[in-house]
C-alpha cells in the first residue's frame, strides 16, 4: 500500500469536441482520484498550434463542467489554478526546453536536418526494399562541423531523440498485465519540432512527472506511446508512474466508435436531452462493472466503488438503447422541480414559451412536467410530447385523425362531451371522468371509444398520458374551446365526403 497522495490527470488536446472517449477517460481519471481522496488535475495539451483552438477548449471545459467532473488543478476562471501551473502546454514551452537541453548535453538527442521530402522518398524506398521503415538515423552521429553545414545550407533542424535499439521496455500496465515491447521497433521519435513546440510523446512525460501524476490513466490507443514515454523517463532519471490503459470503446458493428454510430460529442448528448448523471453513469460502464447485474450507480455510489482492478481490457460496446433506458429512469427519478427548471428553457427554445416566465406558468409546466415524467426518455422528447399543453397550433397524426375522428358519429358525441364539460362547475379529473362515463353510458360505448378519439383529438396523436388530467391540467377553457374547433374541422372533413 502505497502513502503517496493519488493525483490522476484528464489531458485532451483541444483540437475539436470532448467526445465520448475522452469524457469515459475524464470519468475514470476523476473517479479514480475521488475514490482514493486524490488529486484531478486538467492539462490542455495545446502544443498543436495550427490544429488546438479557444473553442475547443471552452467546449471540453464545458463538458467537464457539465458531467460534474470537477478539477483541482487545472485551468481556472481568471487563470490556472494549482502549484505545478500553467497547466496548458503552450505556455510551459521554456519547460520542455530545458529538458530538450539536458538531453542533448547528456547526447541522448540529437539535431536532425533532414527534411520532410527526403524523409518521405527514403521511407518509400525502404518500403520499397521491404524493410522497415524507421528513421535512418543519417543525423543520429553527425559531428558539430556538420551539423553547422547543414544549418548553412538553410535547412531547419528538429531534436530527436536517442532510443535504444537493443532489449525491451516493459510496461507494467494495471489494467493489462505486462506489456513486452521490443526495442528494436522503436524509433529516433521527434521530441522538438522545429517550429519549437515539443511532441506528444516528450511533453507528456515532462508534465506527468513535474505535475506528481501517480497514474497515467488513458484510453488504450496510447499504448503503443508508452514503451517511448518509458524511454524518455529513463534517459531522464524520472521515476515512472503507474500506467492503465482503458479499453476501447466499440459501436453496435463491434468497429471504434465513431460518428457513424451516431452522436460522439458530450454537448450533442446534453442538446438531444440526456442528463448529465445519466451519462456519467453510462460512461462508467465503458469498461468497468461492479458485478454482472448492478447497473444503476449514483455518482457518489460510482466514488465509493470505483477501482481499476473492476476495469476490463476488453473493448467496451456503446448501446444507444441502455443509455436512453438509463437516462429514462434518471428523469423518471428526478425531483419534478428539477425536471421543470430542465424542461423550461426547451419548451422557451421551441417558443412554446416566452422568455419571461410568471409563477403561475411555471406551476402549471411543473404540473405537465410530472404527467409525463414517467414517459420520458429524453428531454428533448417533452417538447413534441407537450406541444398541445401550449398550443392551439396541434400537430395532427393524419392516420390517426383518419382512424378517430373522420367517423359520422364524432361531432355529435364530442358535442356531448362539450355540453358536460362546459357545465361543470369544478374541473379536477374525477369531475371531468364523470361526464365521459355519462357520454358513454348514454351513447352505449366503451370508455376507450370516447377517450381514444378526444385523446387524438386533443394531442394529435395516439399516445399520451390519462386524458383527464390531460383536460384538467389543459383547464375548461381551453378544453372546450379545442373541442369546438374540432367538432368543425370534423363537421367540414365529413361535408364533404
Ligand atoms: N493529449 C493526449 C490525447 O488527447 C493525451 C494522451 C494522454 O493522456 O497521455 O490523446
Amino acid at each position: 500500500m502505497t502513502t503517496t497522495k493519488i493525483r490522476t490527470r484528464f489531458a485532451p488536446s483541444p483540437t475539436g469536441f470532448l467526445h465520448v472517449g475522452g469524457a469515459r477517460t475524464a470519468l475514470f481519471n476523476w473517479l479514480y482520484a475521488r475514490h482514493y481522496g486524490g488529486t484531478f488535475v486538467l492539462r490542455i495539451e495545446d502544443t498543436d498550434l495550427e490544429r488546438s483552438t479557444e473553442e475547443s477548449v471552452d467546449v471540453i471545459l464545458e463538458g467537464m463542467r457539465w458531467l460534474g467532473f470537477d478539477w483541482d488543478e487545472g485551468p481556472g476562471p481568471d487563470g490556472d489554478i494549482g502549484e505545478f501551473a500553467p497547466y496548458f502546454q503552450s505556455a510551459r514551452l521554456d519547460i520542455y526546453k530545458s529538458y530538450i537541453k539536458k538531453l542533448l548535453d547528456e547526447d541522448k538527442a540529437y539535431p536532425c536536418y533532414c527534411t520532410p521530402e527526403e524523409l518521405r522518398q527514403r521511407r518509400e524506398a525502404s518500403l520499397a526494399r521491404g524493410e522497415d521503415p524507421k528513421y535512418d538515423r543519417r543525423c543520429a552521429d553527425l559531428i558539430q562541423s556538420e551539423r553547422e553545414a547543414l544549418a548553412l545550407e538553410g535547412r531547419e533542424s528538429v531534436i530527436r531523440f536517442r532510443s535504444s535499439d537493443e532489449g525491451s521496455t516493459v510496461v507494467n500496465d494495471l489494467i493489462h498485465g505486462e506489456i513486452i515491447f521490443d526495442n528494436a521497433m522503436l524509433d529516433d521519435f521527434v521530441v522538438l519540432k522545429s517550429d519549437g513546440t515539443p511532441t506528444y510523446n516528450f511533453a507528456v512525460v515532462i508534465d506527468d512527472h513535474l505535475m506528481e501524476i501517480t497514474h497515467v490513466i488513458r484510453g488504450d490507443d496510447h499504448i503503443s506511446n508508452t514503451p517511448r514515454q518509458i524511454q524518455v523517463y529513463e534517459a531522464l532519471s524520472f521515476p515512472l508512474p503507474e500506467f492503465a490503459h482503458l479499453p476501447m470503446i466499440l459501436g453496435s458493428d463491434k468497429t471504434r466508435l465513431s460518428k457513424r454510430h451516431g452522436a460522439t460529442s458530450v454537448t450533442e448528448y446534453r442538446d438531444a436531452g440526456f442528463v448529465p448523471e445519466a451519462l456519467d453513469n453510462y460512461l462508467a460502464l465503458l469498461g468497468w462493472s461492479f458485478s454482472a447485474s448492478d447497473t444503476l450507480f449514483t455518482t457518489q455510489e460510482l466514488i465509493e466503488k470505483f477501482t481499476l482492478e473492476r476495469v476490463s481490457k476488453n473493448p467496451a460496446v456503446f448501446d444507444m438503447k441502455k443509455l436512453e433506458w438509463m437516462n429514462g429512469v434518471y428523469i423518471r427519478e428526478m425531483p419534478i422541480e428539477r425536471l421543470t427548471e430542465l424542461v423550461l428553457p426547451r419548451l422557451q427554445e421551441a417558443e412554446l414559451l416566452p422568455h419571461e416566465i410568471d409563477a403561475e406558468t411555471r406551476q402549471r409546466v411543473k404540473q405537465i412536467a410530472s404527467s409525463l415524467q414517467s414517459r420520458l426518455r429524453t428531454l428533448a422528447d417533452f417538447v413534441p410530447s407537450s406541444r398541445y399543453f401550449f398550443t392551439d397550433e396541434i400537430h395532427y397524426d393524419e392516420a390517426a385523425v383518419d382512424e378517430f375522428l373522420y367517423q359520422d358519429h364524432i361531432p355529435e358525441m364530442f358535442e356531448m362531451l362539450h355540453a358536460g364539460l362546459k357545465n361543470l362547475q369544478a374541473f379536477g379529473e374525477s369531475d371531468i371522468e364523470q361526464v365521459f362515463r355519462g357520454v358513454q353510458k348514454h351513447l352505449g360505448m366503451k370508455l376507450g371509444e370516447v377517450i381514444q378519439p378526444v385523446r387524438v383529438a386533443i394531442t394529435g396523436t395516439r399516445i399520451s398520458p390519462g386524458m383527464y388530467e390531460v383536460l384538467a391540467i389543459l383547464g375548461q377553457e381551453r378544453t372546450c374551446r379545442l373541442l369546438e374547433n374540432v367538432i368543425t374541422k370534423v363537421k367540414t372533413e365529413l361535408s364533404k365526403a
